[in-house]
């Protein structure tokens, strides 16, 4: 299951974008991920600061 790192998170929505199930909702302080998640880590290595790990 993919986590946020929260001291490293920009908040810049990039990878709501990119997830391919939309299972990223970006909020002001927090990201939620859904249990539509099906762990395809694009999020992870999209992320520019490296704040999506596993
Ligand atoms: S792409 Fe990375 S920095 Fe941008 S909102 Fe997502 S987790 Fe945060
Ligand atoms: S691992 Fe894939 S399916 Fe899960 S949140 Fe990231 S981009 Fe979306």
């Amino acid at each position: 299951m993919v986590r946020v790192d929260y001291d490293k998170c920009l908040y810049c929505a990039g990878c709501v974008g990119v997830c391919p199930v939309d299972a990223i909702t970006l909020y002001e302080t927090r990201i939620e991920i859904s249990d539509e998640c099906i762990n395809c880590q694009i999020c992870i290595k999209f992320c520019p600061v490296g704040a999506m790990e596993e």
